[in-house]
């Protein structure tokens, strides 16, 4: 088992390997909570978790940032429009941020520094820029020199002279020696002290810029240099271009070892999707239309490979919903099962295949996709097989462990709620002994207030069972 990385620094599918043995430091560009996450975000964001879920599955240990950006433009617009200040204008947005990960059931990153809390370590870093003539003050804001940076583009793979015919012109900005120069500093505006948006610095009082933010909070938590490094594609130029150019100008040694990428949504389709606020859908959004986080989950991390695209829509949620209930009935299935006696050798063999072949996908640069089609391939098989009485303990023992292994990356599965099997159980025994009295008004209730919680009762020639049904 030898996990590959698609390294967008190298173009190629690498063997990793960290340079701590056992350990791997990732930085992870985070939220701009400036508004509730859009679903594209999202999809970021599940790509972190599912590779955090697969260095866990090679045994690494992890230490995972990911930043909280709660200073930019548009957070100060909105501050200004709303009569506050930034840190109260973001905090239900930071909340609601939280809100959505656990929903989404993302592993918790180790740390989630918040850009305002780590201005020292942005004006230490600007200071080394300036007094190695890699930025330069002009007006009071501070840029970065790009000419002092030959490497600049290497990640993006643009030479110098495309850069400067795609860069944004900032035509408001005429003091930059140069039109792709970035800010790393800038001055104070009126109305930015009311605000709270304004720090003192030896350049002169201000905030800084988006950019440099990554740069000095990777350096306080992974260090100069470090492992793994991801964003949305959208963030590999400019905004790594000039993390790299930053970090490495200022620290003079190399930054980030593997850098990966996460492809877009495409524009939704469906009328009623791309009519939702111009397109910009958030989980909520979902959430009231009646689908199903876990589905949403299933939809961004196992529809498609984390650099294809994916196009959101009514009718791909609700088939990731349907995958979604498949998998757990079968999970609840196979762990209800006796062993049957007889063994059907032809399928224990099969089921340590598709085991192999599921790590493997998942080792071969996160191919989700790939390993979940063969899981719903066996799913077939083993079903057939429990109709037939042929999964005795070799094979259930097997499939659990499957369940397990592809669980730890789908996790939709299980986890239950914390002590909701025994209610069930409990539940459906006060059932039992109401129809043993004849009060069949309260055994109704009973099966009726369960239903609402999404668990159905069927009566079996082993007694009730339970079962959980999809909503919608
Ligand atoms: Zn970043």
């Amino acid at each position: 088992m030898t996990l590959r990385l698609h390294n967008t620094l190298t173009g190629t599918k690498d063997v990793f390997e960290p340079l701590e043995p056992g350990h791997v430091g990732m930085y992870t560009c985070g939220p701009t909570v400036w508004n509730f996450a859009h679903v594209g975000n999202l999809r970021a964001f599940l790509f972190y978790d599912l590779l955090r879920r697969q260095l866990s599955a090679n045994g690494y240990r992890i230490t995972h940032v990911m930043n909280l950006t709660d200073i930019d433009d548009r957070i100060l617009d909105q501050a200004m429009h709303a009569g506050t200040t930034i840190s109260e204008y973001v905090k239900p947005f930071v909340t609601a941020f939280f809100e959505d990960m656990r929903a989404l059931r993302a592993q918790p990153a180790e740390h989630y520094p918040k850009a305002t809390e780590h201005i020292p370590e942005m004006l230490a870093m600007i200071s080394t820029l300036l007094e190695r003539g890699n930025a330069y003050v002009a007006d009071g804001d501070v840029y970065y020199r790009i000419a002092s940076f030959p490497r600049y583009g290497a990640l993006s793979h643009l030479d110098r002279a495309g850069l400067k015919a795609g860069a944004r012109v900032s035509t408001d900005k005429y003091e930059k020696e140069d039109v792709s120069d970035f800010a790393l500093w800038k001055k104070a505006q009126l109305g930015d002290e009311e605000l709270g948006a304004a720090w003192d610095a030896p350049f002169g009082r201000g905030r800084p810029g988006w950019h440099i933010e990554c740069s000095a909070m990777s350096k306080h938590y992974l260090g100069d240099t470090f492992d793994i490094h991801c964003g949305g594609v959208d963030l590999m130029f400019p905004h790594h271009e000039n993390e790299i150019a930053q970090s490495e100008a200022a620290n003079g040694k190399p930054f980030v070892r593997v850098w990966l990428h996460s492809e877009h949504l495409a524009e939704p389709s469906g009328e009623k999707m791309s009519k939702s606020a111009g397109g910009f859908i958030t989980l909520r959004d979902l959430i009231a239309a009646g689908h199903d986080p876990l589905a949403v989950r299933f939809f961004l991390i196992a529809n498609a490979h984390y650099r294809s695209r994916i196009r959101l829509s009514t009718e791909a949620l609700h088939a990731a919903a349907e995958q979604v209930r498949r998998l757990r009935e079968f999970a609840d299935r196979v762990r209800r099962s006796q062993p049957a006696a007889n063994e059907d050798d032809a399928l224990v063999s099969h089921i340590v295949e598709i085991r192999a072949a599921y790590s493997e996908a998942l080792d071969d640069d996160l191919n989700l996709p790939q390993g979940i089609g063969l899981v719903f391939e066996l799913v077939r098989e083993a079903n057939a097989a429990l109709d037939n009485n042929r999964v005795g303990t070799e094979g259930r023992r097997g499939l659990l462990n499957l369940i397990d292994e592809v669980d730890a990356h789908l996790d939709v599965m299980g986890g239950e709620e914390p002590g909701l099997a025994d209610e069930v159980e409990r539940l459906i025994a006060e059932r039992e002994a109401a129809r043993q009295a004849k009060d069949f008004a309260r055994a109704d209730l009973i099966r009726e207030g369960l239903k609402q919680r999404g668990i159905a009762l069927e009566d079996s020639r082993d007694g009730v069972r339970w079962r959980r049904v999809s909503h919608g």
